[in-house]
């Protein structure tokens, strides 16, 4: 069941417009290292050509020099859409998002 509910959700999540010029909903990124400060997707993750953490308030400065995550480093799974991010936590091998930034690569 919870399955089938996934799948569903999934077909609407491409049914949306595009969010914005330069965005992509596929694959969901991931900051572990920003998701252990402050627990919610950053949408400026899904811009395209941007595959490192960079905080776009403060100009062009990267924040951790890490490269985001599009699987969970355990399992390979790919993420779920952020809305059913709701443990905070993959739902198969169970490795906390906040715990992925260990994980994650500064080259
Ligand atoms: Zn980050
Ligand atoms: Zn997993």
């Amino acid at each position: 069941m919870a399955e089938m509910v996934g799948v569903e959700v999934e077909r609407l999540w491409e049914m949306l417009p595009p969010t914005g010029k330069g965005m992509k909903c596929e694959p969901i990124r991931l900051c572990g290292a920003c998701y252990a400060q402050s627990p919610c997707h950053r949408i400026e993750w899904q811009f395209k050509s941007v595959w490192k953490c960079v905080d776009y308030s403060l100009g062009i400065s990267h924040r951790h020099q890490l490269k985001l995550l599009a699987k969970y480093p355990q399992c390979k799974a790919r993420f779920k859409m952020p809305a059913l991010w709701e443990y905070g936590r993959c739902d198969r091998c169970s490795l906390p998002f906040s715990e992925m930034g260990k994980h994650q690569k500064t080259d």
